[in-house]
């Protein structure tokens, strides 16, 4: 049985309360048909539990996680505060969020609650301490799930105002030096009293940029403390369990580093397909970004199973979900559930396709299932304590992904034209096609000696402990590449006052001698120097160029070769103590950052998991128990990769060597024959 298969955690999200207890055993059997050893239940179900105020139900619950229980399923518990009961409304109709309109959120609907809200937060202690005491000791219970999804919507209440004042009065202590600090002297908007201050509202291009980031930064500080609330109840009372919370891939509206650190183990609800193709490097980015926030596996709470609400999101190909699944093994999961079991025949999700369709019935997707199972079964043991372990890292700041964002100009874009991933993202689908993983970092907390490439995608607040660390991990031969931008803010999102790069300028050996932005078609040609990179290449640039002033020693990487920078260096190297830091003018494109990544790899002998190949996804997980590849194949037809060595295919038990043939949308798992 699946059960016993290590630490590996392998099931679905499960709503009895959707169905007649006559149909839970015959559920929980099918389960059990697919070696499942774990479901998610409850979140979503407080007006099940507390039908009425202080009045609690969990019979239903105990006798579904008892009829799980008997086929060997343990239980992760979602507390259910997502979705507020009407009863809960009624009593307090001020718990809904206000928009910045003055309109209250709807009722008859889930997130619609405001986290700073007393009423809310007394409701929030009481179930989750009423559920945590009731489950503490049941064995069939492993751990929880806090509420679902966190995503910031604005909310303007008189709470959310009054506490985002404190916020600022406890950042700043004193009006004077908030002030000064935001620049409240431009639009006359120097404040005099705290009651002054109001949350800015759209259109923030007419906003203070400083008040305008430190709003999105109490806003996510105000989930986090709300999720805190809910995890301090339950390691009081159950301190055996694991707690986590499901996050979104690559939603970027909540400081995921700080969601993450009270909590055991990251989870991701990862749906690939949400238009006709999945993109698979975004996807893949997602799960690096995942596994990053604690630097260890994570799970994915869920795993699209089926069709998606939408036309545009078909229902998944034979072999897709299977692929899937082992895309997120590969990229670090040690626990993986579906979404969900069984679609549900009502409600706002009722095109949200499960393994099962609305009639129950066991049909392909069952089956492949079925077969995920089989090869789970086989690969789970030689995983064990294992984790990807790249070589190269991206810094990621939330706070500097908020003030990119922020930086809008006419007409609703920000200066850059540009989504705040993309520079990162630019860079990564080269590393991906190159199949090297990428661990993210951030860049005031994190270590980096471990990294033999840094990369920094436009950084552009720096405060003091990203420098000193950006600074330390060159000095002692690290090599940092950093795109434009980086380094142009203070932390409170103010210019800096100096030239160009700013604190790093140094680091750089250059200064910015003139910049520009560049209209949505216009781009600016960019060279590189032959005798830096050994060879030459002609790319492009988009949205932004500097023109780069080198200082005595820096060397140019790259030229531009059109535009009005034309002849003027676009990308610089400088030795800086034992090592080197790269700048890059402008967002290049895939030709530029190839170039410059082959010559690294050459440089610091970087390996790739596998040759690039186009279609496959190859990625290695390594620890106590040695090697092991995940070599998927995302494109329908047959792929060949060349094999450098000799290795175990774990699926099939076969040894290969030479070519390596995968079907399409198929995937082989390799251990490497010493
Ligand atoms: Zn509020």
């Amino acid at each position: 049985m699946f059960k016993s298969a290590l630490s590996l955690k392998f099931g679905v999200d499960y709503y009895p309360e959707h169905w007649p207890r006559s149909r839970w055993a015959r559920d929980a059997e099918l389960m059990g048909e697919l070696g499942f050893n774990i479901v998610r239940l409850a979140e979503f179900s407080w007006s099940k539990i507390e039908p009425r105020e202080g009045e609690y139900n969990f019979e239903w619950l105990d006798e579904a996680i008892s009829i799980l229980a008997n086929k060997g399923i343990k239980a992760i518990i979602g507390t259910p505060t997502a979705a507020p009961p009407p009863w809960i409304i009624k009593k307090h109709p001020d718990i809904l969020r206000i928009d910045h309109h003055g309109v209250r959120s709807p009722e008859g609907t889930r997130r619609n609650y405001c986290p700073n809200n007393p009423n809310y937060i007394a409701h929030t202690k009481r179930i989750v301490q009423a559920l945590a005491l009731h489950y503490r000791d049941n064995p069939n219970v492993i751990g929880w799930q806090i509420d679902n999804e966190f995503g910031i919507d604005p909310c303007y209440c008189e709470n959310c105002v009054k506490a985002f004042r404190n916020w600022l009065k406890s950042k700043y202590g004193s009006l004077e030096n908030l002030n000064s600090s935001c620049g409240f002297i431009f639009w006359s908007q120097e404040y005099e009293d705290w009651d002054e201050i109001f949350p800015p509202k759209p259109p923030l291009d007419m906003q203070n940029p400083s008040l305008c980031l430190d709003w999105h930064r109490f806003l996510s500080d105000s989930w986090i403390r709300y999720q805190q609330i809910q995890v301090d109840i339950i390691r009081e009372i159950a301190p055996n369990h694991i707690i986590t919370h499901n996050f979104m891939g690559l939603y970027k509206e909540l400081n995921y580093f700080k969601l993450a650190e009270p909590l055991d183990i990251v989870s991701f609800d990862y749906y690939p397909k949400w238009s006709l193709n999945v993109d698979y490097a975004r996807s893949a980015m997602a799960h690096d970004v995942m596994r990053s926030l604690k630097k260890k596996p994570y799970w994915i709470m869920e795993l699209q199973s089926g069709a998606v609400k939408v036309h545009t999101a078909p229902i998944p190909k034979p072999g897709e979900i299977r692929l899937w699944t082992l895309q997120s093994i590969a990229r670090g999961a040690d626990g993986l559930l579906y979404f969900r079991w069984r679609s549900c025949r009502f409600g706002a999700e009722e095109y949200w396709h499960g393994i099962l369709d609305h009639d129950g019935v066991p049909r392909r997707r069952f089956f492949e299932v079925k077969k995920v199972s089989e090869d789970l079964m086989k690969i789970a043991p030689h995983i064990e304590k294992t984790n990807v372990k790249p070589e190269i890292a991206f810094t990621l700041s939330y706070d500097n992904l908020w003030a990119f964002d922020l930086e809008v100009g006419y007409g609703g874009k920000n200066y850059y034209g540009l989504d705040s991933w993309d520079p990162s993202l630019d860079f990564y689908r080269v590393l991906y096609s190159k199949n090297l993983p990428v661990d993210f970092v951030d860049p005031s907390k994190e270590d980096l000696s471990k990294y033999k490439v840094v990369f920094v995608p436009s950084l552009m607040l720096i405060d003091e402990a990203a420098e000193k660390n950006l600074r330390s991990y060159v000095k002692k031969g690290g090599i940092l590449i950093a795109t434009t931008r980086t380094g142009a803010k203070d932390w409170n999102n103010v210019i800096v006052d100096a030239a160009l790069p700013g604190v790093l300028s140094d680091l750089f050996g250059i200064t910015v001698e003139e910049y520009t932005g560049l209209p949505d078609d216009e781009k600016v040609g960019i060279e590189t120097n032959e005798t830096m990179l050994s060879r030459k290449v002609a790319g492009k640039g988009r949205c932004w160029a500097e023109m780069l002033l080198p200082k005595e020693d820096a060397k140019i990487v790259a030229y531009y070769n059109m535009g009005i920078y034309v002849g003027k260096p676009a990308a610089t190297i400088n030795n800086y103590g034992e090592g080197l830091a790269i700048y890059i003018g402008s967002f290049p494109d895939e030709i530029l950052y190839s170039a410059i990544l082959d010559w690294l790899m050459e440089r610091l002998k970087i390996e790739p998991v596998l040759p690039s190949t186009e279609g496959l996804e190859a990625v290695e997980r390594t620890g106590s128990n040695g090697r092991v590849i995940f070599a998927l194949n995302h494109s329908e037809r047959m792929i060949q990769v060349p094999l450098k060595r000799e290795y175990y295919e774990i699926l099939s038990g076969e040894k290969v060597d030479g070519l390596l043939k995968i079907e399409g949308l198929d995937a082989k798992v390799l251990k490497p024959i010493n």
